[in-house]
């Protein structure tokens, strides 16, 4: 196996994905992804038959032969939910929330390890300029923090028309611009790293537009 990652997302009409991530020792960590359906089973043989039904071959093709170091474990996500303490006009003192308790996504998107971390670096700042008003400063800037992965997560979430939740013209032209972003990254490698600094959270979302990028986008790269 060349790289360390392999991905093969959920989409819109097909609802199961799966990822493979590389671990010291030459382990790797298996992720069955499904929306909107029967959970990915637990056991081990339909663990590994069920990735027969994905798009791409690879997750079958090396578990089928690989060996197994634990049991498979489920963990369900009805809904992504964030939750606006900065929205609050008081707060009790001596107390925080932070990381997921402020903002969980779907975890699909891999963003809420980074997001806390975002976070504990804003409350060592506000923690520096005293704890007065502590709480009101620091949601302030988390809400900042979680602004861009939370439309990052949620509007390509909306992408599945079994998601509930409200869908306006901006989001629809923006999944649009996206999904023909991603054929175009098919063979475009400046594309390709242009979204994954977005989904890798180093760039804003906005960075994909790029006159220089658009025009690659449609006009296939
Ligand atoms: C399947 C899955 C895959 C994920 N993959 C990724 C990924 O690839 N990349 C990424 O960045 N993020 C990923 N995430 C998200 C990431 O795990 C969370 O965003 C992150 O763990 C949030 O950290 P946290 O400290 O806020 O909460 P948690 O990690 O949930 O920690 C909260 C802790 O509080 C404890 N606790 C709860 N209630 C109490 C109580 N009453 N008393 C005492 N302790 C209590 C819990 O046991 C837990 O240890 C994934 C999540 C899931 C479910």
């Amino acid at each position: 196996m060349a790289t360390a990652e392999k991905v093969t997302p959920p989409t819109p009409s097909g609802k199961r994905g799966g990822v493979m991530i590389a671990q010291e020792g030459g382990r790797w960590t298996v992720t069955l992804i499904a929306h909107f359906g029967p959970h990915a089973p637990e056991d081990l043989p339909s663990f590994i038959e069920w990735p027969k039904t994905l798009p791409a071959p690879f997750i079958h093709e090396t578990i089928r032969d690989a060996e197994p170091i634990g049991e498979a474990a489920q963990a369900g996500m009805p809904a992504a939910l964030r939750r606006r303490y900065e929205r609050l006009d008081r707060f009790p003192q001596g107390y925080l929330v932070i990381g997921d308790a402020i903002c969980s996504f779907n975890p699909i998107y891999g963003q809420g390890m980074t997001v806390a971390a975002l976070e504990a670096r804003e409350l060592n700042d506000v923690l520096a300029a005293g704890d007065n008003t502590l709480a009101q400063r620091f949601f302030s800037r988390a809400a900042h923090v979680v602004d861009n992965p939370w439309a990052i997560a949620t509007g390509n979430d909306l992408r599945m028309p079994e998601t509930v939740g409200p869908r306006n013209t901006a989001v629809n032209l923006i999944n649009w611009y996206m999904a023909k972003l991603h054929r175009a990254a098919h063979k475009d490698r400046d594309l390709s790293l242009a979204f994954h600094h977005v989904a890798n959270l180093l760039d804003p979302p906005p960075s994909v537009m790029h006159p220089r990028l658009a025009m690659r986008v449609f006009f296939g790269g």
